[in-house]
């Protein structure tokens, strides 16, 4: 019998009614077809809002009962309808309860110390998947099918001590998922895990970055040693571009492990970055589904692209919330190790560069990070370079910025593909600021103002033909 880890994120969990839908499909398949174990993430637009009152924590307690109020209130509503046996509703609903006192006095707490450290906002955000994960596991319940509810914790997710960005320590996690989580499911009982969340070495709350539950689900497939992890979402599967973009966007039946990956980078929010990191290694195969059209094969994503594939370029995507920030001086020219100092401070503030383009003249680097990180991303900078003999003269930053990425592995080699989505970009009257193409050559991605951006995506799409086979 074939062993299956399936995810559900935000919007499948959106609402009663969408978990009982996820109930239905997992007790389909868990009835007669599969072994099946459970990730899931917090309702939809819950993880935000936990952010959001965080930060509003640290400052006054004035919003935290309004706040705590509305959530007890959107839980309750969605267990009286996803759950149908009193018992069980009465049962989730306690741990519901239990779990909102807490957080209440988490939030408190944040307000007395007026401090939110990385480590007590991953507490704080933890509460989205450990208030859906008992209901999904009461509606699955529902259907009498045996099931447990673990926390990413319990289930023996272990990562490192990187609040808010953690990753697996997956030697001692799988030890401890094989002893907790496996013989349940070899048994057939359905195991039900927080998406997005784990703990460190000593216990405490990490989360695994945003978007995280995909991670959590390969994390789990590769230890549960499954044959297939399946992502569902509220689209067909991995398409040419966002849907919500472009209307036209169609879906990819098949991709690499490698395309699938710059795709998830480069923001096709289908899927968590790092998320194919586990799986490639054992090479299992994942799947994109659409919980709202089961029917669907959805995308598959493996080791090789399948033969037949002969598209050049396949998807575009846009990321937004980046910024670009300019780092000029003469004093870089030929100058050993001065690109090193730039990067070095950037790293030790644990701000990520996602894209880099310098001139051959050597007096500028462009560097693209996220918007939210480029306060301090200048502050730092201009503190540190100027005091080491001032290789650099200024910094400067744009923060009205987004990258669009063109992506496709059969771009590798092929000639004059730069040149047509210049061109592009150009007729459409668009200015490009930065480019830069890895020298993997499946992707080329450039920096317009964000305002362009989706003109932009829309024209290459075209262009490319990506709406049609
Ligand atoms: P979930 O809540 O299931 O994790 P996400 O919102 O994280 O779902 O990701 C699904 C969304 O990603 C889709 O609704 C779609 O708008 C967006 N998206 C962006 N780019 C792509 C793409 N290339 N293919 C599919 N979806 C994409
Ligand atoms: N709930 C988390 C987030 O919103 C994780 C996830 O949805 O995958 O980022
Ligand atoms: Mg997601």
């Amino acid at each position: 019998m074939k062993k299956i880890v399936m995810k559900f994120g935000g919007t499948s969990v959106g609402t009663g009614e969408n978990i009982r839908r996820v109930a239905d499909v997992v007790s389909q398949y868990a009835k007669d077809e599969c072994k099946v174990a459970v990730v899931v993430s917090a309702l939809a637009g819950v993880t935000n809002s936990l952010f959001e009152i965080a930060c509003k924590a640290k400052k006054s307690e004035k919003h935290i009962e309004t706040f705590t109020n509305e959530l007890r209130q959107k839980h309750a509503e969605a267990i009286s309808t996803a759950i149908s046996s009193k018992q069980i509703q009465e049962e989730v609903s306690q741990i519901t309860e239990e779990n909102i006192a807490e957080l209440e006095k988490v939030l408190t707490g944040i307000c007395y110390v007026g401090e939110l450290t990385p480590k007590s906002k991953d507490y704080v955000v933890s509460f989205g998947e450990r208030l859906s994960a008992p209901i999904v596991w009461g509606a699955i319940k529902d259907h009498e099918i045996e099931t447990q509810w673990f926390t990413g914790k319990d289930a023996g997710i272990v990562t490192d001590s990187n609040f808010g960005d953690a990753d697996p320590l997956m030697n001692f996690t799988t030890h401890l998922i094989r002893e907790r989580v496996a013989p349940l499911l070899e048994k057939g009982v359905v195991p039900v895990v927080t998406g997005f969340i784990a703990a460190n070495q000593d216990g405490v709350v990490t989360t695994v970055g945003r978007g995280g539950s995909d991670y959590t689900a390969t994390i789990l497939g590769v230890a549960l040693h499954v044959d297939e992890v399946w992502i569902w979402t509220d689209v067909d599967g991995i398409m040419t571009t966002d849907p919500k973009l472009v209307a036209d966007a169609r879906m990819l039946p098949q991709l690499s492990y490698q395309e699938a990956a710059e795709m998830a980078i480069f923001g096709a929010k289908a899927m968590h970055p790092r998320a194919l990191g586990p799986v490639i290694k054992e090479e299992i195969p994942v799947r994109i589904r659409n919980v709202f059209n089961p029917t669907n094969e959805g995308t598959l994503i493996t080791k090789e692209s399948k033969a037949g594939t002969f598209e050049v370029v396949k998807a575009v995507a846009m990321i937004k919330d980046v910024a670009m920030l300019n780092v000029n001086g003469a004093g870089m020219v030929g100058a050993p190790g001065s690109y090193a100092k730039v990067f070095d401070v950037l790293g030790k503030n644990k701000i990520n560069v996602m894209m880099i383009s310098t001139a051959v003249s050597e007096a500028n680097i462009s560097m693209v990070i996220k918007r939210s990180l480029l306060g301090r991303a200048m502050s730092t900078l201009e503190i540190a370079l100027l005091e080491r003999g001032g290789i650099v003269s200024e910094v400067t930053a744009e923060d009205d910025v987004a990258v669009v990425a063109v992506m496709g592995a059969n771009m590798k080699g092929t000639l004059g593909i730069a040149s047509k989505i210049f061109a592009v970009v150009a007729n459409a009257g668009i200015n490009i600021r930065m480019i830069a193409q890895g020298s993997s050559e499946l992707n080329i991605s450039f920096v317009v103002k964000e305002k362009d951006g989706a003109a932009v995506v829309e024209a290459v799409h075209k262009e490319f033909n990506l709406d049609k086979i």
